[in-house]
């Protein structure tokens, strides 16, 4: 995409969702946003929009292009560079009827702007260096949130955390790497000797930097994209009132029929701030019917590819065959907490034959929702967070893959020191580096990568 048309084209989103709402905001951005906006909004104080100073609130009423009032409401104007795209921009603060908000767009079109595309507000601000890349992902992280610590973590990188953390060492490379081609490129001017040692050690720390931030990848994969647990028992055990509790909802079917649940369900929850995908299994025993079968089967390869298993027994009762089937579908799993339910109950069961296979025990009411913070509290201990402050967890793989590189190739440029290579090897090495920061920030990054960071974005922003 070429600047002229990054600047040329006004563009107009509706800003907010589809649904009937208290106010509804519709954006417009381009060199002719502020024209366009006062084609349609008439301030009650007669002046013209275009009159009216950078971001004052102005009331007004909006028409459409036959002079037919829409709505009553507000309008702020601010003029390029000091927007978020950083082009001229203003918003339409409306009632929040769609069919207004639909109307106000396309009277809009008709005065010269055009329909946006998903997350080109932000695209915008990014070519207009408003932010930096990672910021500009922020932004759809930040909106994607499920959690308190991913919104958190995202308004901490929509700050520029990310960039602040590498920059230093961006900065260091360029140092470097100018250094070197002074030396090499005029041999002879006087110039400094390279500084061997010194290089080293900006070296090494630059890449202890870069491989603590990477450490925080794996809490931040966690985090995004929350981890696969499976709740694993045999009939009756409470799996699914365990899963309802867990939930605050009645999402599966409790009966005290054995087999009820005879398919996986699948449900998304917050555990000790772990963001779980949660599936409860059909009860594991032997079973001659058909489709019960086929869920008990897929009740053992779910805890077979789950991260965390829940493996929940009936604290009332003895240990059966059917429960041992349960310890050996959790051991397949790297974690496992026994969960023993129904504590409200007398208690019968052998807690020492589970304390075998399992290093949690935790008694459990699912009917009392008794238990729950305890099993809240083991699950964060088990995803610690990392001790990063909000923003410092990467949580994107195309970050984590950029600073891996970097932190590569800062490696190779340390051995290639070490062993005396001859200074270009070096050079290339920290060249390697600083590009695939560049990436990372969006200083060297390819236009198509740009395109799919962009096109993962809502209209609107
Ligand atoms: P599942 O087959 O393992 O999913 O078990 P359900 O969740 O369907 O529960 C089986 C029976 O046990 C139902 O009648 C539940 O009401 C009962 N139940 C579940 N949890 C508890 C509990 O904590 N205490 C008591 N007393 N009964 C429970």
């Amino acid at each position: 995409m070429s600047d002229t048309y990054v600047t040329s084209n006004t563009i107009a989103a509706i800003a907010t969702g589809n649904v009937v709402s208290a106010i509804g905001i519709i954006r417009i951005s381009g060199s002719d946003a502020i024209k366009a906006a006062s084609s349609v909004f008439y301030p009650v104080s007669g002046k013209d929009l275009t009159e009216f100073p950078d971001r004052s609130l102005v009331l007004g009423v909006l028409k459409n292009t036959r002079g037919e009032a829409l709505d009553h409401c507000l309008c702020t104007i601010s003029r390029a560079p000091n927007s978020y795209t950083g082009e001229d921009t203003a918003e339409l603060q409306c009632h929040g009827s769609p069919t207004v908000l639909r109307l106000a767009l396309e009277a809009l079109f008709e005065c010269g702007a055009r329909q946006a595309m998903p997350g080109e507000f932000t695209k915008r601000a990014f070519l207009n260096g408003r932010m930096d890349l990672t910021q500009a992902e922020a932004v759809i992280d930040l909106i994607d949130s499920e959690t308190e610590e991913t919104a958190k973590n995202a308004a901490g990188q929509l700050g520029g955390a990310i960039l602040r953390k590498t920059d230093g060492v961006y900065c260091e490379l360029v140092d470097i790497i100018s250094h070197y081609h002074a030396v090499l490129d005029y041999p002879d001017e006087e110039i400094d000797e390279f500084r061997i040692e010194a290089y080293k050690e900006t070296l090494e720390k630059a890449k202890g930097e870069l491989k603590s931030l990477l450490c925080t990848f794996e809490r931040g994969r966690v985090m995004k994209s929350g981890i696969k647990a499976a709740i694993v028992g045999r009939p009756n055990a409470g799996k699914s009132s365990l899963l309802n509790a867990l939930l605050g909802y009645d999402r599966a079917i409790v009966t005290n029929i054995p087999g009820t649940t005879r398919d996986t369900i699948e449900e998304c929850i917050t555990l000790g701030g772990v963001k779980i995908r949660l599936s409860d299994t059909a009860g594991l025993r032997s079973t001659s019917d058909p489709l019960e079968k086929l869920g008990v089967n897929r009740a053992i390869s779910a805890a077979g590819s789950s991260e965390l298993v829940l493996a929940v027994f009936d604290g009332s009762e003895v240990l059966t065959e059917e429960d041992n089937e349960a310890i050996e579908a959790a051991k397949s799993a790297n974690l496992r907490i026994a969960v023993i339910n129904k504590c409200d109950l007398t208690q019968k069961i052998n807690l020492s034959v589970i304390g075998e296979s399992f290093e949690t025990i935790l008694p459990v009411s699912a009917l009392d929702k008794t238990g729950l913070d305890a099993l809240s509290d083991t699950v964060s201990l088990l995803f610690p967070i990392p001790d990063a402050p909000a923003g410092e967890i990467l949580t994107n793989a195309r970050h984590a893959d950029a600073v891996s590189r970097a932190c590569a190739s800062i490696g190779e440029a340390l051995t290639a020191l070490n062993n005396h290579s001859t200074p270009d090897i070096v050079l290339t090495e920290a060249e390697n580096a600083l590009s695939a920061l560049g990436e990372l920030t969006g200083k060297t990054v390819r236009e198509d990568v740009t395109r799919r960071i962009f096109d993962r974005f809502c209209v609107g922003k």
